[in-house]
């Protein structure tokens, strides 16, 4: 009998739980590799189909360990149905704290080089490590750094009964004018309410002013993208500007969401990359979610071609004898979705940071 097929997967974030899920599923043996432990995670929100649990792993509603609503969904709750996904399944081993220096290959197999030293052995070595994957320096050394799209996103989240307005959104609604863009957002309460009032507002406001404030604090670096503006990086002088701004600029009640946000000191400013990929594997490695493409989340699809890698690369492995001739597969299937999904937002980008410039 032939021995179990193995695959290291370098990010759990939901790219990398994703993958491990559809990977398990075809019969591989999955180790996750997580630099981080969770805490300080931060997201937008995500467009969920339905059954998305259900539909990666195969479980019945009645097996899934935790069940997630179909909708727009906070990155949160989304991680967290994943998660517990993993947690029941045996053939998925989850290392966090676990941050991998390096990959390397050979004819015969691939190997994760973790900072401790570790080399951590695999069939192939999935790169779901983000937007500044490690695992895409080995895939395309010739273009190994997604772009500074020129602008920023502060995000938000606010509860409906702490807003004290008099109406409430239905749906999603875009607002503001040439050089502020804000994309608000109803998401279900904490307690799972749905109800107008109950609920939570979810703000993402696009900031092309602020490029000189991301190069001081060295979020942005030449034309890389190195980190987000965290609450407590963001300077006194920036939340009042952004309170002045946001009375002006943007009617109730989503003014009131973002000073509430901004009063509790509860805002994230994203610096905005995109990455339109040439490759999506090599030999053994292989290149998924935001690691493989980042699209401006103006497209709102990120996740969804996220789920679409990690069902596409198990289909292409499991129908493959050579798991190497699978990956080639793979990117067959993905990489122009994948390409015109990024280009597809450049436009926007283009013109919105030059429209600030
Ligand atoms: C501000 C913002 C708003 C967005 N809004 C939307 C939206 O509205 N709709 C939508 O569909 N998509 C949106 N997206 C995109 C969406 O969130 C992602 O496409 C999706 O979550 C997939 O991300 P990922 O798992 O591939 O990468 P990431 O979420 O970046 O995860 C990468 C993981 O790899 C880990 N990692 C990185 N390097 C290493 C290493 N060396 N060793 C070990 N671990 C490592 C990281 O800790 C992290 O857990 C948005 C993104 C941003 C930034």
């Amino acid at each position: 009998m032939p021995s179990q097929r193995s695959a290291v997967i370098v990010g759990a974030s939901l790219s990398g739980l994703m993958t491990a899920l559809t990977l398990s599923r075809i019969g591989i043996r999955v180790t996750l590799l997580e630099r981080s432990d969770d805490t300080g995670r931060t997201g937008a929100a995500l467009h969920v189909p339905d059954g998305l649990v259900e539909r990666i792993t195969g479980l019945s509603s009645a097996e899934v360990p935790q069940p997630i609503t179909s909708g727009i969904q906070t990155w949160f709750a989304v991680h967290g149905a994943l998660r517990k996904a993993i947690e029941a399944d045996a053939n998925i081993t989850l290392r966090q704290n676990t941050a991998v220096r390096t990959v390397d290959q050979d004819l015969n197999q691939a190997w994760a080089i973790t900072t401790s030293g570790e080399r951590i052995r695999a069939d192939v070595i999935i790169g779901a490590d983000g937007h500044r994957s490690v695992v895409r320096r080995k895939v395309a050394p010739e273009k190994p750094d997604a772009t500074f799209a020129g602008y920023l996103i502060w995000i938000g989240i606010a509860d409906e009964p702490d807003l004290g307005a008099r109406r409430w959104p239905r749906d999603v609604a875009f607002l503001g004018d040439d050089n502020n863009t804000l994309l608000g957002y109803p998401l279900p309460g904490l307690d799972g309410s749905t109800a107008a009032g109950h609920r939570r507002l979810g703000w993402a406001w696009y900031d092309a002013s602020r490029n000189a404030l991301l190069r001081s604090a060295g979020a942005v670096d030449g034309s890389v993208v190195r980190h987000s503006l965290m609450p407590a990086g963001i300077p006194n002088a920036t939340y009042q500007e952004l309170a002045l701004q946001a009375r002006g600029l943007f009617p109730s009640p989503w003014s009131d969401a973002i000073l509430d946000s901004i009063g509790r000191r509860a805002v994230i400013g994203t610096p905005i990359a995109e990455y339109v990929p040439d490759e999506l594997v090599r030999g053994r490695f292989a290149l998924v979610g935001d690691a493989a493409h980042v699209p401006t989340p103006m497209t709102g699809s990120g996740f969804s071609e996220s789920l679409q890698d990690a069902e596409a690369l198990a289909v292409a492995i499991s129908g493959a004898d050579d798991i190497v001739v699978g990956l080639r597969e793979y990117e067959a299937t993905r990489l122009r979705s994948a390409r015109s999904l990024v280009q597809s937002g450049q436009g926007f980008s283009r013109s919105f940071a030059a429209r600030a410039a």
